[in-house]
C-alpha cells in the first residue's frame, strides 16, 4: 500500500540517495513522480527480421544468442561484450560497451529483444550498445512506446520509469479526479486514471493522444479557475473613485483629433474607473497606434478628482519622453508633473520625494527607481505601465502595494492573444487600439546581404543630406546584460563608422550601459537633430519618438525577433517623410530568411507576432521568463491554444454557476486548485 503523499525515498530501490538526486527533479511524493510526465517518447513497436535491416534505423529485433559472449578488457571505462545473434534466418553481431556485469547472465540459447540503430550494412548489420532485454520480460522496454523523462546524473530515464510503474500499481486508484464530470462529458475527456496509465506507458499512440489531450485540458483549466477565483477576491476591494467622468475639456485641449479606437479604449477605461472598483485593463495597439494619449486622459481624469498618478518606464528613454509627453498633454491644466528615476539624485531627489509625498506633484513618470520603499504617495490612484512584460512580476506588486487599490492600465505594442493576455495578466480586461492615427504611412522595408552595403550607406548619406536623421541598430547589450566584448562592439562600430565611412556626418551612440545623465544627453542631442545618426543597441526599442528620423538600419537582423524588429522599425514613419527600414540578413540561413519577408511584406504588427510564433515557437517568443505566464507540466501554451480556448469556456462555465466552488461535485477540483496555489505561489502572485 502506499498513497499519493508517501515520501519517495520510502519507494522500494530509492533511499535516501537517490531520493535526494529525485528531488532535484522536483520529485518529493509518489504524486509528483506520477505527475512527471515524460519528456518525450520513443516508438519501439516496429520488429524486423534482421535480413531486412537497413543501416541508420532504429528498430527491435527478436533474436536468439547464438555465440558465448566475448568479454574484453580494453582499459578501464572501455569493457567490451560481443557476440551474434540470429532470428533464425540471418546473423547479426551485437556489442555492448561497459556492460561487463552482463557477462554472466546472458548465454547462448537465450531469447532477447533488442532494440537500437542499425549499423554496418546491408548484407551485415549490427548493433552497438542496443538495449536489450530477456524475451520474458514484463512491462519491458521493447516492443512499445516508451516513455523518456527528464534526467539528472544518477537518475535515468529507465530507473524513472520502473518507479512510475511502482507508484502507479501501488496508487493508480487513489488519483482523484479535479475535473468536474459534467465538464469530462462535454469536452470528452478520459479518465484521471486512464490519462495517468497512458500518459506513462501509453498502449498506442491514440491513447497517448486522448491521455495527453485530457492532461492539457486539465492543467488549464485549473489555472484559469485559480486566475478567475483570485481575481474575484481582488475586485472586492474598493477604489478610490474619481467622481467627475467628463472628458470633454480635456479632448478639447489635445492637439489632434483622437481617433475612434483612441476614444473607444478611453470610454472603457474611465467606465472602469468609476465603476468603484480597481480599474485593471491592458490597453494593447501596435506602435504608433497612440497609446500614450489614453493614459495622459485617464491620468487627467484621476487628477482632476484630487488625486495622483504614476506613470512606470522600462527604460530611462522612454522615461524621459514621458515625461515631456505628459508635461505637453497635462501642464496646461496646471497638472504639476515630475520625473523620477535612477538619475534623480541627491538633494533633487529629496525634494521631490517631497513633493510626491505631500501632494505638490501630481504626476510622476518614472523607471523602477517608483518602487523605492522612501517613495510613498498621498493619495495615488492611478499606476500606468508602458510595456508591462519588460517588468518582473515583483516590480510590478511592488508598485501596487504603494496604495490600497489603485486603478492599473497597462500599454503594450506585444500583440498577446487574448487567450493568454488573461493568463498572464489574469485579472486584466482589454481594450485593443485597432486604428493607427490618420496619415500615418507604411515603412519601406527591404532585407538586404552585405554587398548591398556600399549602396546603403550612400543611401544613408542621402537621407542625412535631406536634412533627415538614421537610427543604426546593432543586436549588442541589452540594459542589464553583463557583456562588456559587446559593449565595446557597438562603440567600435560607431568609431568605425565615423572614421572610414561618415567623417563628415555627427554620429551618436546609446547603449544600455551608459549612465542615465549620458543617455539623455545623447537622445536629446538625436532629437534636436544636433547628431544626424544615432547608432544604438535594443535600447531605442520602444516609444522613442523622433519624427524627423526616417530611416532605420538594422545590423545582423536575424538575431532579432520579429516582433522584435518590429517595435524597431515603428521608430521611423511618425513624421511626413517617407520613411525605410533595411535589415542587414546577417548570416541566420533559411528560416531568418522567411522571416524577414515577412516584415517586409507586411507593417500589421498583429501578423507579425502570429507568424513569429509560428516559426519560432513560444519560448523564444516570450524571451525569458518575464512573460508571467506561470509555469506549466504538460501544457505549452502557444501550442496548445486551441485547447486554451476550451479550457477557459468550461472554466468561466464553471465558475459562473458555482462561483466560489462550493457545490459537492466541484469539492475536488476546489481541493486541487487550492494545491497548485499554494504549491506555487510565486508564480501565481
Ligand atoms: P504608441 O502607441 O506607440 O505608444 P504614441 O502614444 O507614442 O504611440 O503616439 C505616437 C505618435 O502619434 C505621437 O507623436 C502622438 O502625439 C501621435 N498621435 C497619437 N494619437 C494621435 C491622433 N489621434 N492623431 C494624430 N496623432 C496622434
Ligand atoms: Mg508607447
Amino acid at each position: 500500500m502506499g498513497n499519493l503523499e508517501m515520501d519517495i525515498r520510502y519507494l522500494p530501490g530509492v533511499g535516501e540517495r537517490r531520493a535526494k538526486l529525485l528531488n532535484k527533479l522536483k520529485i518529493h511524493n509518489l504524486r509528483d513522480l506520477l505527475m512527471d510526465y515524460p519528456r518525450t517518447y520513443e516508438d519501439r513497436t516496429v520488429f524486423k527480421p534482421i535480413a531486412e535491416l537497413i543501416p541508420g534505423e532504429s528498430v527491435c529485433v527478436r533474436a536468439t544468442i547464438a555465440t558465448d559472449p566475448t568479454y574484453s578488457y580494453v582499459r578501464k571505462g572501455m569493457e567490451l561484450l560481443k557476440f551474434r545473434v540470429t532470428d533464425g534466418a540471418s546473423l547479426m553481431n551485437v556489442t555492448l560497451f561497459n556492460k561487463g556485469y552482463l557477462r554472466d547472465r546472458l548465454h547462448r540459447g537465450d531469447d532477447i529483444v533488442l532494440y537500437g540503430k542499425v549499423g554496418g550494412t546491408e548484407t551485415r548489420p549490427e548493433m552497438t550498445s542496443p538495449v536489450l532485454e530477456m524475451e520474458t520480460a514484463e512491462n519491458g522496454v521493447t516492443g512499445r512506446i516508451v516513455p523518456i523523462y527528464h534526467m539528472t546524473a544518477g537518475v535515468n530515464s529507465r530507473f524513472i520509469s520502473k518507479l512510475v510503474g511502482e507508484a502507479m500499481a501501488r496508487c493508480a486508484d487513489e488519483l482523484v479526479d479535479p475535473l468536474p464530470s459534467d465538464v469530462r462529458r462535454k469536452y470528452k475527456l478520459c479518465t484521471a486514471k486512464y490519462a495517468c496509465e497512458n500518459i506513462h506507458f501509453p498502449k498506442d499512440y491514440e491513447s497517448l493522444d486522448t491521455a495527453r489531450r485530457r492532461l492539457i485540458f486539465e492543467e488549464l483549466f485549473i489555472i484559469v479557475c485559480a486566475m478567475k477565483l483570485m481575481r474575484g477576491s481582488r475586485a472586492k476591494r474598493a477604489a478610490r473613485v474619481p467622481e467627475k467622468a467628463d472628458l470633454e475639456e480635456y479632448f478639447r485641449a489635445l492637439p489632434f483629433e483622437l481617433t475612434g479606437a483612441q476614444r473607444r479604449a478611453i470610454d472603457e477605461a474611465v467606465r472602469d474607473m468609476t465603476s468603484g472598483r480597481p480599474m485593471s485593463r491592458l490597453v494593447q495597439g501596435d506602435v504608433g497606434s497612440g497609446k500614450t494619449v489614453v493614459s495622459a486622459a485617464c491620468t487627467w481624469l484621476a487628477v482632476k478628482s484630487g488625486f495622483q498618478a504614476a506613470v512606470m518606464a522600462p527604460t530611462e528613454i522612454l522615461a524621459g519622453q514621458h515625461y515631456k509627453t505628459f508635461c505637453d498633454l497635462l501642464s496646461g491644466f496646471g497638472i504639476r508633473v515630475g520625473l523620477l528615476t535612477g538619475a534623480v539624485k541627491g538633494k533633487q531627489r529629496k525634494k521631490l520625494i517631497e513633493e510626491i509625498k505631500n501632494g505638490d506633484i501630481d504626476v510622476v513618470i518614472g523607471t523602477h527607481a517608483l518602487f523605492s520603499d522612501d517613495v510613498e504617495f498621498k493619495a495615488l490612484a492611478l499606476v500606468t505601465t508602458d510595456e508591462q512584460h519588460r517588468f518582473g512580476v515583483q516590480q510590478r506588486a511592488a508598485l501596487s502595494a504603494k496604495s490600497e487599490s489603485p486603478h492599473v492600465l497597462v500599454m503594450s505594442a506585444t500583440p498577446i492573444p487574448r487567450t493568454l493576455a488573461l493568463i498572464i495578466y489574469g485579472e486584466l480586461d482589454v481594450s485593443v487600439i485597432d486604428e493607427l492615427p490618420p496619415g500615418r504611412q507604411t515603412v519601406d522595408t527591404f532585407a538586404v546581404g552585405e554587398s548591398y552595403r556600399a549602396r546603403i550607406y550612400n543611401f544613408i548619406r542621402k537621407i542625412v543630406s535631406q536634412g533627415n536623421q538614421v537610427y543604426i541598430v546593432c543586436p549588442m547589450v541589452e540594459e542589464n546584460d553583463e557583456l562588456p566584448s559587446d559593449l565595446r562592439s557597438v562603440e567600435e562600430y560607431a568609431r568605425e563608422l565615423r572614421e572610414k565611412v561618415f567623417p563628415d556626418i555627427s554620429i551618436g551612440v546609446i547603449h544600455g550601459k551608459m549612465k542615465p545623465k549620458e543617455k539623455d544627453r545623447v537622445m536629446t542631442e538625436f532629437s534636436e537633430g544636433k547628431t544626424k545618426i544615432l547608432v544604438s543597441t535594443t535600447v531605442i526599442e520602444v516609444g522613442v519618438d523622433v519624427p524627423n528620423a526616417v530611416l532605420m538600419v538594422v545590423e545582423n537582423s536575424d538575431r532579432f525577433g520579429l516582433s522584435q524588429l518590429h517595435q524597431l522599425r515603428g521608430r521611423v514613419g511618425r513624421g511626413k517623410d517617407k520613411s525605410y527600414c533595411i535589415l542587414f540578413k546577417g548570416a541566420g540561413g533559411d528560416v531568418s530568411e522567411q522571416r524577414l519577408k515577412i516584415l517586409c511584406s507586411t507593417n500589421d504588427g498583429f501578423k507579425i507576432a502570429e507568424e513569429d510564433l509560428a516559426i519560432r515557437g513560444p519560448g523564444d517568443f516570450f524571451g525569458s521568463r518575464q512573460h508571467g505566464l506561470p509555469e506549466t507540466r504538460i501544457c505549452e501554451y502557444t501550442r496548445d491554444m486551441e485547447l486554451l480556448k476550451l479550457a477557459q469556456t468550461a472554466a468561466l462555465d464553471t465558475l459562473e454557476r458555482d462561483p466560489e466552488l462550493r457545490s459537492p461535485e466541484n469539492e475536488k477540483l476546489a481541493d486541487e486548485i487550492n494545491r497548485v496555489l499554494t504549491e506555487s505561489a510565486d508564480t501565481f502572485s
